[in-house]
């Protein structure tokens, strides 16, 4: 008897521990510790989380979160990096590449975002349209959606979208169909490359794209430094 309570206590605190956790607290499979990711690469090499700088050449990065020009308005991430598994960052370069003929390219505005910041835009803003809900992760957590618009190379100059990176309104939506010409063009442009190699809409945002088979990717909260750490460790 004393053993089974003892048991029961023990389990007890493990569960309120668990809820306690802050960057956890729905207990989802979360692989928030580099040992924890490097097992999930080495069983499965698509999960690497891919520095898009290195593997997409002239890729242009505005990561709005690691500046205070976001909805928060404070800087969520400590560096303006982005990464994506493997093969997500390999049609991205597909695309990039594609674009070229056009004289355009790809900015990516948000890629892999640790699910600590997921957490955290939750609590700032409750809309589920818009910010994915902690209980089941977003697949930015993934590292399988990405956030981008489209360039014209030679300047970096964006091409007209219905609004700005995260306008949480209408207008944002893909049915929203009262624009400019030009500016409908423009979305079914990125629409239509993005889907071509893979990826699909969210019907809500323009700028978002998920790839093909996201959810199978796993959750993740490593940070961008750890992430970086481990690249130069293996580049030397
Ligand atoms: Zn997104």
């Amino acid at each position: 008897m004393k053993q089974i309570l003892i048991l029961f206590t023990a389990t007890i605190l493990m569960v309120s521990c668990h809820q306690n956790d802050p960057r956890n607290p729905y207990n989802l499979p979360i692989a928030n510790t580099m040992k924890a990711y490097l097992a999930q690469v080495e069983e499965d090499p698509n999960t690497e989380l891919i520095d898009l700088e290195e593997a997409i050449p002239g890729v242009a990065l505005y990561i709005a979160y690691a500046t205070e020009d976001n909805f928060t308005g404070v800087p969520i991430y400590t560096s303006p990096k982005a990464y994506l598994c493997r093969p997500v960052a390999q049609a991205l370069a597909a695309i990039q590449d594609s674009l070229q003929s056009l004289g355009l390219g790809i900015k990516v505005f948000d890629a892999y975002r640790p699910y600590a910041g997921t957490v955290y835009f939750y609590e700032v803003y409750h809309d589920t349209t818009f910010v994915a809900s902690p209980r089941t992760g977003s697949i930015h957590n993934r590292g399988a959606a990405v956030d981008l618009t489209l360039i014209q190379l030679e300047t970096g100059e964006e091409l007209e979208m219905p609004t700005r990176f995260d306008s949480f309104s209408d207008t944002a939506s893909h049915s929203f169909m009262d624009l400019p010409e030009h500016i409908l063009e423009n979305r079914a442009l990125l629409r239509g490359i993005m889907e071509t190699f893979g990826f699909t809409i969210y019907e809500h945002e323009w700028w978002h794209y998920n790839f093909t088979g996201a959810r199978s990717f796993p959750l993740r909260d490593v940070s961008f430094e750890e992430l970086a750490t481990n690249q130069s460790r293996k580049d030397t």
